[in-house]
């Protein structure tokens, strides 16, 4: 039998989780509840770049017999704490006496993967796990949706090795075949496209909720909706699926090969999110000096400025200054004589200081 799809038309003012769920007969084994939302840095409620909260909200009340953990682990450089608190998660844990719980510092259990050992939350365990994600575009990954959104579980330790192996694609993947959450849901009412998953990325509005317990189904349906191809999508699995409502094409705005901006350009070849957030904040913080300000505009404007993160280095620039970001470009910068900012991620501060 196919896995189901349930597909609804929503806004944030009405989320009608009965309807998502009682069409594909979901109904929690455990009487423990984990929700995982996508709360990649410390962005607001109304951000188009986190799993909106009143998606959560719908979900605890609904599920108001049950004891819920919301469960998160922000990109390296960020505080998940801080990123608990700007979306105004840490409101809705007093308001519904729900518990928030940090994947960075959380208790865990090695296991075995395809790649050697794997340490998960523990919570695993004892919870049902409801993998709630955000309909994104990716620069590395093309689409962050359910199957991605798993990659949040992991130590900070594992995000980095997830990384350092230039081979991203294919540990999502095998993520995937060790991790099932019992249901995913993906928020795309204010989804994004273009060159996600940061800020850089532009919303889209297609007021849609989705749900299966299948986490292959709910991802080649999103993918249908969004009208990106799943060859597109290197670690997507091919799933047949039924769907129940209407699922709708669109067509989102595929992201860049790397980020631009006058003549800058960040390539992110595999990186992680704390090298990348590193440099964009790098950026955004440089106003703050003056003379460093002035150096950095007439290179963009009348050169070429690369900036390389991360291990893969199949695709590079052909022209302009290039600083390499990272120990993972520190063999490349060595071989090409590029220079080298190190760290694992380097502070911003350090960042700033070269640029
Ligand atoms: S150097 Fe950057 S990209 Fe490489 S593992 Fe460290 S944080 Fe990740």
């Amino acid at each position: 039998m196919k896995p189901k799809v349930a597909i609804i038309n929503s806004t944030y003012e009405r989320i009608d989780i009965k309807e998502l769920l009682t069409s594909i007969d979901y109904t929690p084994k455990k009487k423990k509840i984990l929700l995982k939302p996508n709360i990649v840095g410390p962005k607001d409620e109304n951000s188009h770049v986190i799993t909106n909260p009143k998606v959560l909200i719908a979900l605890i009340e609904y599920f108001k017999d049950y004891e819920i953990v919301i469960g998160e682990g922000s990109v390296a450089g960020t505080d998940t704490k801080l990123c608990f608190k700007s979306a105004g998660y840490e409101e809705i844990a007093k308001k519904y006496n729900v518990k928030l719980l940090d994947f960075n510092v959380c208790e865990r259990k090695k296991v075995k993967w395809k790649y050697g050992e794997l340490s998960l939350p523990k919570i695993l365990d004892t919870h049902e796990y409801i993998n709630v994600a955000k309909m994104k575009t990716h620069l590395q990954t093309t689409v962050t949706l359910a199957m991605k959104n798993q990659k949040g579980l992991l130590s900070p330790l594992d995000k980095k090795e997830f990384h350092k192996s230039g081979e991203i694609n294919a540990k999502i993947a095998a993520l995937n075949e060790v991790i099932k959450p019992d249901l995913n849901v993906i928020d795309a009412i204010d989804c994004m496209e273009g060159n996600g998953p940061g800020a850089e990325g532009t919303k889209i509005t297609i007021n849609k909720l989705l749900a299966s317990t299948d986490v292959y189904a709910i991802d080649n349906a999103a993918l249908k909706i969004m009208g990106i191809p799943i060859n597109k999508v290197k670690y997507m699995k091919k799933q047949e699926y039924e769907t129940i409502g209407i699922l709708s094409e669109h067509r989102f705005k595929m992201p860049d090969e790397y980020y631009h901006k006058l003549g800058l350009r960040m390539w992110f070849n595999s990186s992680c999110s704390g090298c990348n957030h590193n440099i964009m904040t790098a950026i955004k913080t440089l106003p703050k000096y003056p003379f460093k300000t002035i150096k950095f505009l007439f290179l963009v404007t009348f050169g070429k400025l690369n900036i390389i993160a991360g291990p893969d280095y199949s695709k590079l620039p052909k022209k302009g200054k290039i600083i390499c970001v990272g120990t993972c470009t520190k063999k490349l910068a060595k071989e090409k004589g590029y220079f080298h900012i190190d760290g694992c991620p380097p502070k911003v501060e350090e960042i700033i200081k070269w640029l």
